[in-house]
């Protein structure tokens, strides 16, 4: 940045040197708890956001003119952050549904991965992904899947922002015929790609309690500890899990993972639903996050996250949906709803888990599980340029009281206008300004003949 903390640029000089202003919006910046909506112009210089200018004069025409985005007509908000998928598992969107997690997971969907991924096909299911996800709002993902560094260039490509994790998992696994080899992949792939992108940040994803080993769970957290990144896993997803982890271990899956020292501020625990009171409140105490995936866990029917009392024990809750063959798309904006409703009804309570509390979960709190928390999430001078609008001039968004209601009851993915990360504009008026849409789809549509054929073969 040209002007650091202690000497800020006066805001309109701070746009005169701007390479994009986002202009004629009504901006969200999410930044305080109370923040109202309110009409606005963000200037971004290097990738960043340099001045948010408020005294409603459009910029056009003062100063050294940088690219303009017309905002006219759209919210303006920070954009969303998917904590938790597997973007190449769109592939076998559609492939298995209607079963129990365990038949889902062993019977299905790991014979299907072992017989068709590839860095190809992870290549172009991820690229599939990234693409849906900005045509849903969404602008920095936490990836964890195998071929992770196929994933890794797809997501580069895209333009996107993620922490893209190598699986870890004692099985043979896709690209890790030898699971004794699984923590020597990941550090292999950590660091090739380390310091690569300031995007996209490489790691490594620690399966489950159940399919990892003690001594691997603990070789994933010390080497994420060496590399400063997260320790992304799944956790408690189903009551056998739970029952597992506590017949081996003699503990419930928090507890034993804070025995083992790996539960920290870095950890981070998709599903966390079956949890007693005692582990909601060490998840609570050792500052470490979960990721809530409410369309993934109605599917599999693996259970009622218990969110109100995580977030009321000082849990960071981000918002996830998983992969795309557990949810079967990724839209967070859709996923958000859920969210919402899925608490009230759980606790017979409306007021369970409000739509700004729901925001929060899919922007600044998904950041911070990702450790991304100082650079995106809300909308703020210094913070990274990642921002989405939504088109206002559809009648399920009419009239607009409430920002965040419209947002999680009533928009969609399909209502994203723009997407821009980093400052570069990825998706403008809904058009794709990188990304060859009709290839990745041909090459996807490719993959999934491939696919159907091996389902043709074992038909049960
Ligand atoms: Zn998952």
């Amino acid at each position: 940045m040209e002007n650091d903390e202690r000497h800020p640029a006066a805001p309109a000089q701070a746009c005169e040197a701007a390479d994009l202003i986002i202009q004629g919006g009504i901006v969200l910046t999410l930044a305080q708890e109370s923040s109202p909506p309110q009409h606005a112009t963000i200037c971004v210089k290097d990738g960043r956001i340099s001045a948010i200018l408020t005294d409603g004069a459009p910029l056009k025409g003062r100063g050294r003119e940088g690219r303009i985005l017309d905002a006219s007509g759209a919210l303006v908000l920070p954009g969303l952050v998917n904590a938790h998928t597997h973007a190449a598992m769109t592939i076998f969107r559609g492939y298995a549904d209607d079963l129990p997690l365990n038949t889902w997971l062993f019977e299905k969907i790991f014979p299907a991965e072992a017989e068709h991924l590839s860095p190809e096909t992870v290549y172009w299911g991820t690229l599939l992904g990234c693409a849906e996800m900005i045509a849903s709002g969404t602008t920095c993902f936490l990836d964890g899947y195998f071929f992770e560094d196929a994933a890794l260039r797809a997501v580069a490509d895209s333009g996107m922002r993620a922490l893209v994790c190598q699986g870890v998992i004692d099985f043979p696994a896709p690209g890790v015929p030898d699971p004794k080899r699984n923590l020597e992949t990941a550090r292999r792939f950590i660091e090739a790609w380390n310091d690569v992108s300031d995007r996209v940040t490489p790691g490594l994803f620690c399966h489950s309690p159940v399919t990892c080993s003690t001594r691997t769970i603990t070789g994933a957290y010390e080497m994420s500890a060496a590399f400063g990144i997260p320790f992304p896993l799944h956790l408690s997803e189903t009551q056998e899990e739970t029952l597992e982890v506590l017949e081996r271990f003699g503990k419930r899956p928090v507890q034993y993972l804070d025995a083992l020292g790996v539960l920290d501020e870095r950890t981070v625990a998709a599903h966390a639903i079956h949890l007693d009171r005692e582990e909601i409140a060490l998840l609570g105490e050792r500052g470490a996050k979960v990721v809530h995936v409410p369309q993934g866990n109605m599917k599999l029917s693996s259970g009622l996250a218990p969110v109100r009392e995580m977030i009321r024990r000082g849990v960071r809750v981000g918002l996830g949906t998983d992969g795309c063959a557990s949810n079967n798309n990724l839209d967070l904006l859709e996923e958000m709803d859920t969210a919402a409703k899925l608490s009230k009804i759980a606790q017979m309570d409306p007021e369970a888990l409000d739509a700004s509390t729901v925001l929060k979960m899919a922007t600044l709190w998904g950041a911070e599980a990702l450790g991304l928390g100082d650079e995106v999430g809300t909308i703020e001078v210094g913070k990274q340029a990642d921002l989405i609008t939504i088109d206002l001039q559809a009648p399920h968004l009419t009239p607009l009281y409430d920002a965040c209601s419209a947002l999680v009851y009533s928009a969609g993915g399909g209502d994203v206008r723009d997407v821009v990360v980093a400052g570069r504009i990825l998706m403008e008026k809904r058009c794709f300004k990188d990304l060859e849409i009709q290839e990745i789809l041909a090459e996807v549509r490719r993959i999934g003949k491939t696919v159907a054929l091996g389902k043709s073969r074992n038909p049960c």
